[in-house]
């Protein structure tokens, strides 16, 4: 036989980055979030040129929410690519919180070079052992030819079953080694998840407890809508006339406004209730695990979930329907159906329930159509509510910014929210915000992605203001809202501040909780070149607000001022109540 020329050989070499890419690209990866370094700068470049889009960060950390947020958003996972030891410590924090909220996550982390393991390498660590706390599956392939076959099974394991992060380890050798591509175990695209259905028996079963209940309730959580079962989810409201309310993240499935939706009767719902059909969410304290005193001691729960191992966490559900939501909801759907069963509308549980949400609107209204100055939060989101377009995405974290946020900002479709999640992360808002204006921009350029948080949690990953901006980065034309209160729950004024500084060195007195006051954030949005906006009264508010939604092609930042004592109106139970400030 005669020897191949050089370039033939060349041409059926492939290096470990190209394979890496490759195969993530053959897994329908669209999205790579990171920071490059030794020993990953290659994989970005071989992602890019396959047709990736990568955006480069600031931080790992920003990187990792980035990537766990698109997995969320388009249910296959994005990518997070880090070097190695500290820039795979700083993504540990992405991958935990994609896990806790069983979100669909890929790590890939450089390593140090497998000759130099033990010796005390530059940035060596042990990566694949300390990623098993914060993942599903997490592994380094054994050869580069191996690598298409690792990738295939860690986009599998974050999205078959209950989603989450998988990491995949890539030593600094194997970057630029060469392979022949003969020899690699390519692997085709793994398919979307099996749809897995309830038992028949369990759902009939459950279907009775329902057509038997007085008080029903049903509860929409995030997993609903990852599953994408809305169109089935407001089906059963209709046809069943369902009192729900949406957790954080669930909410949008079936729109805030809709009739049913007893948000704003949370408590007495949850009190109440004696039969509570729990679609993808779980009893945990964003549930106040099911218990006393925050429910009936024997309510009755019908628990739908993808993973086993859940149903009967806390409470012993009566109906435990192990599935896909969207299947498990036709299902009960269809049982229900053929008993013709509605609950009725004039029932003494809706009257309860609707007196409680007029009360509870009126409180907050009151609070709202205040006219002091500085303003509280009720004012903020009252005012920042009437500008607001309905289809934008709202990223938002921070204490009483989220909390009070979530009451006051309806939304109306599902997975338009985004915010701190099972893990209560502070600092995943412009990394969430930044997915969400990368995807909105391939896949309905006309949504705007609207970032609110506190100036607290602005802080953790401000500097990704510099990633959004400038038509030399990303120029992604985010509205980032600063509710700023000087502080971490409370902050104090100027005057305050004055008076106190009396008081001697800074670090004996200056209260924990309190950030500099009046800070101009939106000056770090100016100098990045996006718009920023320095608002102190309602009317400055919405014109800055309709501003920034006019001009569609720069990011901006608008910093309210409010009054760093103002605080949620009084709560029946608090969701933490542990703190006594
Ligand atoms: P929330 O924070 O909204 O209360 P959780 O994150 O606690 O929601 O719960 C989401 C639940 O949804 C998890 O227990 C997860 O296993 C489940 N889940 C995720 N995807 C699906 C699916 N396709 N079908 C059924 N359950 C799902």
């Amino acid at each position: 036989m005669a020897p191949q020329s050089a370039e033939r050989q060349e041409a059926e070499c492939v290096s470990g980055a190209q394979l890496v890419a490759e195969a993530l690209k053959l897994q329908n990866i669209e999205y790579m979030f990171g920071i490059v370094g030794v020993p990953v700068t290659e994989i970005a470049i071989e992602a890019q040129a396959n047709g990736i889009k990568y955006v480069g960060m600031r931080n790992e950390q920003a990187a990792s929410y980035a990537a766990s947020a698109v997995g969320y958003l388009t249910g296959r996972p994005g990518v997070c690519l880090v070097v190695s030891g500290p820039g795979l410590v700083h993504a540990l924090a992405g991958m935990a919180n994609a896990n806790m909220n069983c979100w669909p996550l890929i790590v890939i982390g450089g390593s140090s070079d497998r000759n130099q393991e033990t010796m005390g390498a530059f940035q060596e660590f042990p990566q694949v052992e300390a990623c098993r706390l914060y993942s599903k599956f997490s592994a380094r392939p054994s050869s580069l030819e191996a690598i298409p076959a690792v990738v295939e099974k860690a986009v599998r394991n974050s999205i078959y079953g209950r989603p989450g992060a998988c990491y995949i380890d890539i030593p600094g050798d194997f970057v630029n080694m060469q392979v022949n591509k003969s020899s690699v175990k390519y692997v085709d695209c793994c398919p979307a998840p099996p749809v897995s259905m309830a038992e028949e028996l369990a759902v009939s079963k459950a279907a009775s407890f329902i057509a038997h209940s007085k008080k029903p309730l049903l509860i929409i959580g995030k997993g609903a809508a990852y599953s994408r079962a809305e169109n089935s989810i407001r089906k059963l409201v209709d046809q069943c006339g369902l009192p729900f309310l949406s957790t954080p993240m669930g909410k949008g499935v079936v729109p805030d406004n809709h009739p049913y939706c007893v948000a704003a009767a949370r408590s007495r719902a949850l009190q109440h209730a004696d039969v509570i059909i729990l679609l993808g969410a779980r009893l945990n304290w964003i549930l106040h695990f099911g218990l006393p005193p925050r429910f009936q001691p024997d309510v009755k729960i019908i628990q739908v979930d993808i993973c086993a191992e859940e149903l009967g966490n806390n409470v012993r559900p009566v109906a435990a329907l192990l599935g896909d939501i969207k299947a498990v909801t036709e299902q009960l759907l269809d049982h229900l159906g053929k008993k013709l069963w509605k609950y009725p509308s004039n029932t003494e549980w809706w009257k309860e329930l609707q007196a409680k949400i007029k009360s509870n609107e009126e409180t907050s209204k009151a609070l709202s159509l205040q006219k002091h100055l500085p303003m509280n939060y009720y004012m903020v989101f009252h005012h920042v509510r009437e500008v607001l377009p309905k289809d934008c995405v709202l990223v938002s974290e921070g204490a009483n910014t989220m909390d009070i946020g979530r009451t006051m900002l309806p939304n109306y479709h599902p997975r338009h929210r985004l915010d701190a999640g099972t893990f209560g992360t502070m600092g995943v808002g412009l990394g969430f915000a930044i997915a969400a204006a990368m995807v909105t921009k391939d896949y309905s350029p006309h949504q705007q992605v609207v970032c609110i948080e506190g100036d607290s949690a602005f802080g953790f990953s401000g500097m990704e203001v510099e990633t959004i901006c400038s038509y030399y980065r990303y120029n992604l034309p985010i509205i980032i809202i600063i509710v700023n209160n000087n502080g971490i729950y409370s902050g104090l004024d100027a005057d305050n501040w004055k008076e106190m500084s009396k008081l001697g060195e800074p670090s004996s007195w200056v209260p924990p909780v309190s950030l500099l006051p009046n800070a101009h954030y939106e000056k770090v949005m100016s100098s990045f070149g996006g718009k920023g906006y320095f608002v102190q009264t309602p009317e400055e508010l919405q014109a800055a607000l309709r501003a920034s939604l006019e001009e569609k092609h720069v990011p901006s930042l608008i910093n309210v001022m409010i009054d760093p004592q103002s605080d949620r109106k009084k709560q029946d139970f608090h969701w933490l109540t542990r703190s006594n400030l």
